[in-house]
Parts: C-alpha cells; structure tokens; sequence
C-alpha cells in the first residue's frame, strides 16, 4: 500500500516534482520511526530531504498508523508497513508499555528483516537503515541483512547527553545534591533534567527506552540528530569530540517555513487526529490583531489531570487575550464547561487538532502555551513566536529550561508543591509574554534572531544543509561501489 504516493500519483497542475529529473536513486533509505507524531513528522521531512538531493526513501510505518492516519497530498515518499503486533489499536491496546516495547521488538525484527528483504528484490535495493533511537534493535536487522545503520535521535542533544551518561554510569542515579552536572551542558536543578531521570521509577518502561538507546549507538555507521548546531552548539560540540561525530539535520519543518526550496513540501502530511479544517481557523484568527492571541496545545500524547485543566482555563480566561485551546477528544471532558461555555465563542476556540503550523505561521499567535515537546518548541522556533513552557514529562522538562535560560524565547510557568500550575501563574505569565515589557521585548527579538538561524542553517550552504550533503555523499559513493 503507497497512500502519500498514491495521492500524488498524478502530479497536480502546476506543482514541481521534488525528486531529480533524471530518477537515477544515488542510494536507497528505510526510514523507521517510533509510531507517534512528534517521531513521523520529523523523521518524514528528513526522508522528504533525502528525496530532494537524489536518494529514494521508504517510509515504514506500524500497520496500526497507516489504518488509522489522514494522509495529505504529498509526493516522492514510499510507504511500506511493518507490524508492531498490535495492528488494531497500537499501544494504546497493548496491556502495558513494557509489553507493547517488548512486542514491537520481537514482531517488529522479524517485520523489519521480511521488509528489508522485499525491497531488495525491487528494482532499487537498499543500502541503509535510518532508525529511530528509540527503536536500537532496528541496528542489529540492518546489520544481519547486511545494510548500513543510521540513528536518528529525536530529541535534543542536551537530552541525549544526559542519557548517555546515565546508560554509561557516567551519572549515578538517583541524583543526589542541588545540581547536574553534564559536560557541555549548562547546569541543571534536578527537576529540569528529564522526568525519567528526576522522578526515577516513573514509566520504568519508558525509562528503559531512552536509556537503551545508547547501548549499541557505537556500532551505528552514522548518528544524526534532529536539532542545529547554532542551537545547541557546545553540547553538539562537546559530543562530537567525545562519543561520535554526530550530524544534526534540522530543523525538519515542511520547507515552505524555512528554505522554500522543496516546492511540494508544504505540510508534514500525516496527521494521527483529524485536523479541523483551516477555513474555520483562518475566519476565527481573522478577528484578532497580530501577536493577540494565546495558542495553547499540550501535543499528541500528554494527559492534563482535570483540575490542571480547570486553572489553565481560568488562567487564560483572566489573561484577557483571545486563546486557541486544541484539546483532544478524548480530553475534552475534562474541561470546565461551565467557565468555557461563558466565554465568547469570539474569545476562545477550542479544537481537537489542527495544522499547527499554519497557526504559529499565520503572525497572530502573541504566545504559545506548550508542553514544550521539542517539536512544538522547534516550530514556535522557526516561525518566531514566544512560548509559555508548561512541561509535563519526558524530555519536556529540559526543553523549556534551554527555551527560559538558553535560547531566552519563552518562560516557564511554575507549578506549587502539588505540581499545578496555578490559574494566576498562568495569567501572569501569559500577560508577561504577549504584552511585553523588558522581558517580553527580550523574548521577541531572540525569537527573531532564532528564527533567522534556523532558516539559515538548512538554506544553501548552512549547517544542517552541509551536513545532510555530506551524508548523502558518503551514502551514495558507497552504493555505487557495491
Ligand atoms: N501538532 C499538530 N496539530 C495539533 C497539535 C500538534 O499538527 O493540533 C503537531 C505539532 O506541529 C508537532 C507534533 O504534532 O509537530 C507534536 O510533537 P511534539 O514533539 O511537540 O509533542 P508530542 O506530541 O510528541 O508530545
């Protein structure tokens, strides 16, 4: 089955195709990534990349995913399936995390190793397999079947470095005194490493995951990873000289938000919810001024107790700005309907998914309220717009410390000793971001300033651009002599 191919089967009028005319494939990619968004979407426009420099890119998704995902117009891109043993519901029918974790290894191996024999017996066969970190038992099939193995690590360095040393035993756990300290990372209170490491024990299964994906990072023949060297340059630095020479690639927003060059690319094209159509979000910004209106999503997988959602509403309700919430269906009986029916459809809209990009790129959003996954905060990024962090768990902690203190885009609401952010942080917090003052001009101009590098680093000559060159050289020279 090919949905992204067959919806472009036919190129529409107008539109350039993103392969090479002279569709001589320098090399051919397996792309496998974990089966969330935040893991396809960037590990997609990767493959998308590789496509516009000559290679031909296999996208393997779980069969789960492919029955259940929206697919937009997009071209060039293979898709193949593989199964995670859990074809109906994914995760969210296995009995646990582990179980699943433990499933997708033993099914998903043997899945992997059918599929990359299929390919080898069609007109171009493989040379690699880009796997996802959190998939390392996809480098042990690329080896058997005799394939390159190329990791590709979706969250920052500055997280990968902290798991590192914790696989390593190079950061004793549990973490003991007042500061972490990481080479080539800032230091850190406890709580802003990842929730992992800070509330050790929580999803143990998770924890495995990340840590597991350095057990055999030495044996990978590439490591790329999906950030940018401006961003985060001294850990990058730091890794390179010490444990591999690593490649960061981002950012990997659709290129109608960077460089323009892929002309097809104007969405990531898999979408794991149902976006609500743009008419209706377009109409509803149309209202607003620029920079007025509060964005707010938590992403694709974190789960708000009801009572946060109660004080973020409240919160957003005292700010006074007009707020944007997509909450998920299966989170929306949590809101506090009483307050939320009292509010002006004018003034807050809630959705249940939407094409996240166009928001932050449509110059209305004066603030994001993100749960910092590091997609969102890459995008909020790349499109210029200062962010309130509200991190909930995984890597999210770290991202909004380097989004507060690093990169100096965004500030972090604070939770109390319960862990709730409070209604009248949020609404002083918001207040900070999109009215302004000292800090909030701070923020601005560095939102200006980041997004001016990202778009920089993957144009011509930049450094993610220069990189993703260099790897498809070496890729392509070594299929050539085979
Ligand atoms: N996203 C979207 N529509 C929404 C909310 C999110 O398209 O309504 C996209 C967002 O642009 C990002 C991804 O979903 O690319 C979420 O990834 P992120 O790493 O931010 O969070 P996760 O879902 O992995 O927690």
């Amino acid at each position: 089955m090919n949905p992204l191919q067959d919806n472009n089967s036919g190129e529409s009028e107008g539109s350039e195709p993103m392969e090479p005319s002279s569709n001589l494939h320098r090399a051919h990619v397996l792309v496998l990534p974990f089966p969330a968004q935040g893991h396809i979407n960037p590990m997609l426009q990767f493959s998308k990349r590789l496509v516009s420099k000559g290679l031909k890119a296999t996208l393997a998704l779980t069969v789960h995913i492919a029955k259940s995902m929206h697919a937009g117009p997009s071209s060039s891109i293979n898709l193949e399936t593989i199964s995670d043993g859990h074809d109906l519901g994914g995760l969210a029918e296995a009995e646990s995390i582990q179980a699943y974790l433990t499933c997708f290894q033993t099914v998903g191996s043997r899945g992997l190793a059918e599929l990359i024999r299929k390919l080898d017996r069609s007109g171009t066969p493989l040379d690699a397999v880009i796997y996802d970190g959190f998939l390392p038992w996809a480098l042990d099939v690329a080896k058997q079947c005799d394939k390159l193995g190329v990791v590709f690590f979706t969250q920052t360095c500055a997280v990968n470095n902290i798991y590192y040393h914790v696989q390593r035993g190079l950061l004793p756990l549990p973490l003991s005194g007042s500061s972490v300290e990481v080479p080539g990372l800032p230091t850190l209170e406890p709580s802003e490493t990842p929730s992992y490491i800070c509330k050790l024990g929580t999803y143990p299964a998770f924890y495995d995951m990340v840590i597991n994906q350095f057990m055999n990072v030495d044996e990978a023949d590439y490591v790329l990873c999906d950030t940018f060297y401006e961003l985060e340059k001294e850990v990058v630095e730091w890794m390179s000289a010490n444990l591999w020479p690593l490649k960061t690639i981002g950012p990997t927003l659709p290129s109608l938000y960077l460089d323009k060059r892929l002309p097809d690319d104007t969405g990531y094209g898999i979408n794991l919810f149902t976006p609500t159509t743009a008419s209706t979000v377009s109409a509803w910004l149309s209202h607003h001024p620029p920079h007025s209106v509060v964005y707010v999503s938590f992403g694709s997988m974190a789960d708000l107790e009801p009572s946060q959602f109660s004080e973020l509403a409240h919160g957003l309700a005292l700010a006074g700005h007009p707020f944007l919430w997509v909450v998920r269906s299966s989170e929306q009986h949590k809101l506090p309907r009483d307050l939320m029916d009292s509010i002006p459809s004018k003034e807050a809209l809630v959705l249940p998914w939407c094409n996240q990009l166009e928001i932050l790129a449509s110059g209305s959003i004066g603030c994001f309220v993100t749960h910092c996954g590091l997609n969102s905060v890459i995008e909020a990024i790349c499109l210029g717009v200062p962010m309130l962090a509200m991190p909930q768990w995984t890597d999210q902690g770290t991202n909004a410390k380097f989004v507060e203190d690093v990169w100096r885009v965004g500030v972090r609401a604070r939770a109390d000793e319960a862990g709730l952010v409070r209604r009248e942080e949020v609404e002083r917090r918001v207040r900070e971001v999109v009215r302004g003052g000292k800090r909030g001009r701070e923020m601005a101009e560095s939102a200006r300033a980041w997004m001016a590098a990202a778009k920089a680093t993957i144009s011509e000559g930049g450094s993610s651009d220069r990189n993703i060159d260099e790897f498809v050289e070496k890729l392509a020279s070594r299929a050539s002599v085979e």
